[in-house]
């Protein structure tokens, strides 16, 4: 190894072979049958159960859980599957600590829940193991549908359709299915291929069709699509990133934190991939804390997260924050960037402390500089490709009911729709329910 954290620049190979392999591995194995055990007994098999009333996709909770302690894991995982056919990847990714083990009773009670996102991994990776596929399709019904975006919410629309009989063709620009589950989460989370197994597994249920490479706006239009299909479904995502709107924006090592990360997840020989001795991401949310931490395991020697407001305010949890500091990452509050420096590409990024008050958020006159061969920027993502014609509204698609768009015949769902956190679980929700509205309406 020639180069160290110390070296100066962006460069590859800054860590060892095994500092690599320990920082890329599962964050949180798998339990094993006998710990799955232990940590479903804990379960109260509440009536009424909280944890479920906040799991968006509405999963029986406690009905899995008791399914493991009885030792049917495979019944488990087809409860799971039921509600969420990406329940593999939710087990993962899922903010488990803000959604349903932040109301288990055992949370509030004790201030330790009950292992729901774990107990659901060792479930649903139980039976995805065994490589069949626990649902069959509905006699074909002739109807055909588009969907446009092979992420969460198109897949998951996409096997409800499918089950009830209908024909799906996915379409979508990138050469692999899985969205954000393929291309955004981070590596720790989801190792080992696990997103390119779950697009095949989810597959098995046979009638859908997934072309790569091509797009609405580039090949396809919505007027085409809609006359050769019975319906169609928006899955398309923010593929948009919001600028920086500070001085310098343009000069080189300036990246969108989300083409960074889907450059990382794409690379299985992390040693390859070159990284700032000093990184600087600016944002507040998800994805910044992916940036910061996916370049800290990477090797930089300074990673720092500038954020504009107050540590409340971000929308990264505060699971994500401690778990950011906790592989030293440094994070800044009420700064905002107002020029970045360099002579052809960035050297150091100048910051106005700011002030967040009922006027709004002010930039001070005091100013700091941070030392930076790469700036990511990570403040949000943008609807863009939406088709001519479609009512937006907040910058996404407006959507009524289960995912009804203002041209009759077209349904929105997951990130690039209205209303929802912007989550995996969210968009396996939406993409489901525009689904079963398709088929109810396609049907009745
Ligand atoms: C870096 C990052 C980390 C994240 N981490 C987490 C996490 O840990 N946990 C969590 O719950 N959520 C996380 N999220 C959010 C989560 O990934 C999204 O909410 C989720 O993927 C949304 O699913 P979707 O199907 O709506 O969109 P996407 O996953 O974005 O999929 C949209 C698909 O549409 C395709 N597409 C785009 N334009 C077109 C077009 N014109 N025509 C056809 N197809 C098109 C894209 O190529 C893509 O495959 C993260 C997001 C990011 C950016
Ligand atoms: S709230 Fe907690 S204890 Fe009650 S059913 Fe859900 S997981 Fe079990």
């Amino acid at each position: 190894m020639t180069n160290s954290q110390l070296t100066p620049g962006i460069v590859p190979g800054r860590l060892g072979a095994e500092d690599y392999a320990r920082n890329f591995s599962d964050i949180a194995p798998r339990l094993d049958a006998h710990e799955a055990r232990v940590a479903a007994d804990r379960c109260y098999f509440c009536h009424d159960a909280p944890c479920m009333t906040a799991c968006p996709t509405s999963i029986d909770i406690p009905l899995f859980i008791r399914q493991i302690a009885t030792g049917t894991p495979e019944a488990a995982a087809k409860t799971i599957f039921s509600q969420n056919i990406l329940g593999g990847m939710c087990a993962r990714v899922c903010p488990t600590e803000t959604l349903c083990e932040e109301v288990c009773v055992r949370e509030v009670a004790e201030g330790k829940p009950v292992e729901i996102g774990r107990l659901q991994r060792f479930a649903t990776d139980t039976l995805m193991e065994k490589g069949s596929h626990p649902f069959h399709r509905a006699a074909a019904t002739g109807k055909r549908i588009a969907v446009l975006g092979a992420g969460p919410a198109g897949l998951a629309a996409a096997h409800r359709l499918a089950m009830k009989g209908h024909d799906v063709v996915v379409y979508d620009p990138r050469p692999k299915a899985g969205g954000l589950n393929e291309y955004g989460i981070a590596s720790y989370k989801s190792p080992g291929g696990f997103a390119e197994a779950e697009v095949d597994w989810l597959l098995k249920i046979g009638g859908i069709t997934v072309q790569t490479g091509k797009s609405l706006g580039s090949g396809l239009t919505l007027d085409g699509l809609k006359a050769d299909h019975d319906a169609v479904v928006l899955a398309i995502g923010l593929a948009g990133v919001n600028a920086l709107r500070a001085e310098g924006e343009g000069l080189g090592n300036v990246l969108s934190a989300v083409d960074f990360i889907a450059g990382l997840r794409q690379e299985p020989d992390k040693a390859k991939l070159a990284i700032g001795r000093d990184v600087v991401v600016i944002g507040g949310g998800m994805t910044a804390v992916d940036a910061a931490v996916q370049s800290k395991l990477l090797g930089a020697e300074n990673v720092t997260i500038v954020y504009r407001r107050g540590p409340e305010k971000m929308s990264a949890s505060g699971h994500e924050q401690e778990h950011a500091t906790s592989v030293g990452v440094r994070i800044l509050h009420n700064a905002a960037p107002v020029r970045v420096i360099g002579n052809g590409a960035a050297r150091e990024v100048e910051f106005a402390y700011t002030e967040d008050g009922p006027g709004g958020l002010k930039l001070k006159d005091e100013t700091f500089l941070l030392k930076a061969d790469q700036v990511m920027k990570a403040i949000g993502q943008t609807l863009d490709g939406a088709p001519e014609g479609l009512k937006i509204e907040g910058g996404k698609i407006a959507v009524t009911g289960a995912g009804r768009t203002s041209i009759p015949g077209v349904w929105a769902a997951g990130d690039c729709a209205l209303g929802g956190e912007d989550l995996t679980v969210t968009a396996v929700a939406e993409g489901r329910d525009a689904a079963e509205d398709i088929h109810a309406s396609l049907m009745g």
